[in-house]
């Protein structure tokens, strides 16, 4: 059984003015798949190098069952690791660039065998194993570079956006057979990308970077339902939730563009906290901005007009946008029976039950749900 314990870890590299790890917190249990995942520049690749031990650790400390390694090497960390650039060893066959890592560390010939060929027919790369890197596509080696670390057993995976450089199609694919492999393997794998779906179809838990800081640790659906701040809401969940500052009188939600009565408990719950007549940022999600009579008449409170700016037909739904405010697009996910017209004032109703509320100031949320 392994557990992975990172307690207060910082990051400052030698001639830079900033952190670029800042007091980052959590315990991985076997078998767990942690995504890490934010804008670039927010610190994931340095997190996963300092656990990979390619980058000291400036402080904190990092505990594998039970014991303090940051002083270890990475081959005593008995790591696998897979990065965005793969690099291959140019002069071995697909079947030697597998089995390098069982070879390096005396697998038996029989046993090695066995491994290169079940991950190599998991991966597709049965055809290839006598091709050179060289003679092969770009999404087919970045499988050499992942058959290369799955094959072996090791206490850990970290893997630096191994998908980045394929084609969306094959990234679908491919996030399943990692997702699949990762199980069958029980093994903690750390996996970074700056692609929130990524984050969100292949995580156990996911662990949200933003300048250095942690801003929220929690499963998909965690995240998803209930975001610490501004910043997680408008990251996690595709497509992105619309925010837009307003004023809070007591029972209603007024801004330039729209105003809306609040559900009861939830005008309840901001009085109480102290936010009558004052400013609060309101959250919601796209596909709670409706059009349809059975919704207009379940929440006749918040009824409004807009004019949409764009309406996009994307088969399945329609995306009506229209300004709250001056560069304040909102986004109408509309069932694509909508009689909305561009440039036609139109009636929208806010379905009620699933708003999110976050204070201005600290851009934290004001309370849970
Ligand atoms: P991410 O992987 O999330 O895109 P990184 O971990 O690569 O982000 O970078 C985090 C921050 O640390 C950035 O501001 C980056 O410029 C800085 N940084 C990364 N590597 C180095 C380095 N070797 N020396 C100095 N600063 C670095
Ligand atoms: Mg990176």
């Amino acid at each position: 059984m392994s557990q992975l314990i990172l307690k207060g870890i910082n990051k400052k590299y030698e001639n830079a003015e900033h952190y670029s790890v800042q007091d980052f917190n959590i315990e991985i249990e076997q078998g767990e798949l942690i995504v890490l995942v934010g804008p670039s520049g927010c610190g994931k690749s340095t997190t996963l190098r300092m656990i990979a031990g390619l980058e000291d650790i400036t402080e904190g400390e990092f505990i594998l069952d039970g014991e303090v390694v940051n002083d270890k090497s990475s081959k005593e960390r008995d790591i696998a690791m897979v990065f965005q650039s793969y690099a291959l060893y140019p002069h071995m066959s697909v079947e030697e660039n597998v089995g390098y890592g069982l070879k390096l560390r005396k697998t038996d010939k029989q046993e090695m065998g066995k491994l290169v060929s079940k991950v190599s027919e998991d991966l597709g790369l049965t055809p290839y194993l006598e091709r050179k890197p060289k003679d092969l596509s770009g999404g087919q080696r970045q499988r050499v570079a992942l058959g290369r670390a799955m094959v072996r057993t090791p206490k850990l995976y970290l893997m630096d956006e191994p998908l980045s450089n394929l084609d969306a199609k094959l990234r679908t694919v491919m996030r399943t057979e990692i997702s699949r492999m990762h199980r069958e393997k029980g093994v903690i794998t750390i996996y970074v990308t700056h692609d929130q779906t990524e984050a969100m179809t292949m995580a156990d838990r996911i662990v949200v970077m933003s300048m250095g800081e942690v801003q929220q640790i929690g499963t998909p659906r965690e995240l998803y339902n209930n975001p610490k701040n501004i910043f997680v809401a408008t990251f996690i969940g595709q497509p992105q939730m619309n925010i837009v500052r307003g004023e809070f009188d007591g029972q209603n939600f007024n801004c330039d563009a729209f105003s809306i009565a609040l559900p009861e408990g939830d005008a309840k719950q901001l009085s109480d906290l102290g936010y009558q007549g004052k400013q609060i940022v309101l959250g919601v999600r796209q596909q709670n901005i409706r059009d349809e009579q059975l919704y207009k008449d379940a929440f006749p409170g918040s009824k409004f007009t807009a004019t949409p700016v764009n309406i996009e037909y994307l088969g399945d739904h329609v995306s009506a946008f229209f300004e709250v405010e001056k560069g304040n697009l909102f986004c109408a996910k509309l069932s694509t029976s909508t009689d909305a017209v561009v440039d036609t004032p139109h009636e929208f109703v806010v379905e009620g039950t699933k708003l999110y509320y976050f204070d201005p100031e600290t851009e934290n949320a004001i309370f849970y749900k």
